[in-house]
């Protein structure tokens, strides 16, 4: 079990090599990389593995491109072109001024940025822009690029949010073309058999437009469709890749996700799925296809995505470890016996290090992933959950490269923040452990309760409730005498962490004049002025004020543990109970309204840290090594250059 321990505390907390995480900010942007723990552990022949994978996931960028917008790939044609062969000054500030969006251009994998899905604009002039495209010989494209580049009033938004327009119409974004939403939904209508309780992902790999007699028709994203030459590079590499495989259930699952790119066909989609699922004994492990459906403004066509990763056996010993221990955790809870689970099983998430981000992952990409979509493979076959260690550690890591931080700006005093930066990172994995493998599965609803019973405030009690089993168990010495948590006082970090988070430092995402909406931020922020009201009187957190700043302190953190129970026990209660009134009482009394002065603050002291609110990430690359004429090791090669690694992959992987 020690052993265990010391290896576990290895690689969080404080940044300790001169490893450089942050490589670039420009606009709302920063660009940073990731290392690759666990890589030389390997053997050649999962590096082989993992080398065609990311081959493979590599292929598909020029289809997420055109997704986003049939123009962003001629757009970005030209960009690399002038990148690569003006000879003009490249000094003058109009020129830095392309530069940048040129850079924006390759975050967002397209003219829209990749969050907000608005379109944005160069800061240099349109006639300068048309002189760089007249000087590296594509002045004949000015006319119809320079227009789409500049024009506010076309393809305005990725994804409509119009709610009088039709968002189908309106979209920028290439996955219909000459219809109506109207048109659309009727078409799908037809299709969709209702009665099937195994239904395929009707319209998730395909385009829909209309054919020369007017009827509506989709175009398959297939080996012999659509996107033909970029599958079939994609297809090469996983055949490879097959051929290297770990176990006969990656085999497996690779063959059908072959055939599956060759056919088109969404059933044999679902049959990969099946496959993918059952794999949880590999160590390589992969994401290829068209997976998520958030782009498409109704919510069904599959954004291309690849993603590669190795499992971080040590980090996942925690999940292993809480998970086998699950009943003992349940037992222990701080709520009502009537509402706790008799036999408690937790749910054994898997920790993994990112080694090729691709597709809609890259650069932008999420720090946790479940797949598949498919509610019906999830109940019949289960899901994949992910945390992915070395994309956090790296956000981490790059946030103290940075000279101001939120924590500097909104901690009371240096003991919090050096406190803070010794164990924080640390405390905070181990509460996103508890919350993700015991939180949400523990408790149970009392007979004849329905589960739809907290109605529009499920999720944020949902997520309150999780949090707040994390919040309490984070401190209890059994997490010390199962090796998960260092030391008996690690857990304050996490602690003052989450007040100062709940009570200010989240709102700096919300609008000024708008009400906190997001669950997750609802539920923090009710965890936090619950407990701030409750406590008033012990003067459990403090509210201080220095320079005309405010600043929440904590002054006891054991009665802090005390009312985080308290309040599981009445979450718990309401939930179990299915006792809606209560339940809105609490959300709509400390969880939707910002006191508008200190929001004000929080927002102007924000600002005046000039932080980049997005973050995105380059990949490593993936080297094999010859000698004597055969391939002896995979090296890491850890790239500097954001710009360097967009237009080589331009060139090496440019399919479309
Ligand atoms: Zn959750």
């Amino acid at each position: 079990m020690m052993t265990g321990v010391l290896a576990i505390t290895a690689g969080c907390g404080q940044k300790k090599s001169d490893f450089k995480y942050l490589l670039d900010e420009f606009a709302d942007l920063k660009v940073m990389r990731y290392q690759i723990p666990g890589w030389d552990e390997l053997t050649l022949q999962q590096k082989e593995y993992a080398y065609h994978l990311s081959e493979a996931a590599k292929w598909g960028r020029d289809i997420h491109w055109d997704q986003n917008c049939k123009w962003n790939l001629p757009i970005r044609h030209v960009v690399e072109n002038i990148l690569e062969n003006y000879k003009g000054d490249r000094e003058s500030k109009e020129f830095q001024q392309f530069t940048v969006y040129a850079k924006r251009l390759f975050f967002a994998n397209g003219i829209h940025h990749h969050y907000a899905e608005d379109k944005f604009f160069p800061e240099c002039s349109q006639a300068y822009f048309k002189s760089l495209m007249v000087a590296v010989g594509e002045g004949d494209k000015c006319a119809e690029l320079l227009d789409i580049i500049y024009n506010p009033d076309i393809l305005q938004q990725r994804r409509s949010t119009s709610t009088d327009g039709d968002i189908v119409v309106l979209s920028a974004g290439n996955f219909y073309e000459g219809v109506t939403r109207a048109e659309v939904e009727k078409y799908y209508e037809s299709i969709e058999d209702k009665t099937d309780e195994t239904p395929i992902a009707y319209g998730l790999n395909t385009k829909v437009t209309k054919d020369a007699n007017g009827n509506i028709v989709e175009i398959p994203w297939k080996i012999d469709g659509m996107y033909g030459p970029a599958i079939a590079k994609i297809c090469e590499e996983l055949k490879l890749a097959a051929a290297c495989a770990e176990n006969d259930i990656q085999k497996r699952a690779l063959g059908l996700l072959v055939k599956y790119y060759e056919t088109g066909d969404l059933k044999v989609w679902d049959e990969f799925n099946i496959e993918w699922v059952k794999d949880t004994i590999g160590t390589v492990d992969f994401i290829n296809g068209f997976i998520e459906d958030y782009n498409d403004p109704l919510g069904r066509k599959g954004a291309w995505e690849g993603y590669v990763n190795i499992k971080d056996h040590k980090a996942s010993e925690r999940s292993v470890i809480l998970s086998a221990n699950a009943q003992w955790f349940e037992d222990h809870s701080p709520v009502d016996p009537r509402f706790k689970k008799k036999e408690c099983k937790g749910i054994s998430a898997k920790v993994i290090n990112a080694v090729c981000l691709a597709g809609d992952s890259y650069p932008s990409t999420p720090i946790g992933i479940n797949l598949p979509n498919a509610d019906w493979i999830r109940k019949m076959y289960g899901s994949k959950s992910v945390t992915i260690a070395n994309i956090t550690h790296a956000y981490d890591y790059a946030a103290q490269e940075s000279p101001t931080s939120t924590l500097d700006e909104f901690a009371w005093d240096e003991a919090e923040k050096a406190f803070y930066r010794e164990w924080g990172s640390w405390a905070d994995e181990i509460h996103t452990d508890l919350h993700e493998c015991l939180g949400h599965g523990s408790g149970q609803l009392l007979p004849g309760v329905a589960t739809t019973a907290m109605g529009e405030y499920a999720s944020a009690l949902e997520e309150a409730r999780a949090d707040l089993f994390g919040l309490y168990f984070t401190a209890d010495p059994k997490m010390v005498e199962l090796g998960i948590m260092p030391n008996k006082d690690a857990y304050k970090a996490e602690y003052a962490n989450y007040i100062r988070n709940g009570l200010m430092v989240q709102f700096t995402r919300v609008e000024l004049g708008r009400p906190n909406t997001e669950a997750h931020m609802q539920n923090r922020k009710l965890i936090a002025e619950w407990c701030y009201e409750k406590g008033a009187k012990d003067n459990v957190i403090e509210k201080k004020v220095r320079d005309g700043k405010t600043y929440f302190v904590v002054n006891d953190y054991e009665k802090l543990r005390d009312l985080f129970a308290q309040l599981l026990a009445e979450i718990q209660r309401i939930k179990s109970e299915g006792d809606y009134e209560a339940g809105k009482h609490l959300i709509e009394t400390y969880a939707v309204n910002i006191d508008p002065t200190l929001h004000k603050e929080v927002k102007e002291r924000y600002e005046a840290l000039n932080l980049k609110p997005y973050g995105g990430f380059i990949n490593p690359d993936i080297v094999p090594v010859e000698k004597g004429g055969k391939i002896v090791d995979y090296k890491v090669v850890y790239n500097d250059d954001y710009l360097k690694q967009q237009l080589d992959y331009g060139k090496k992987y440019g399919a479309l």
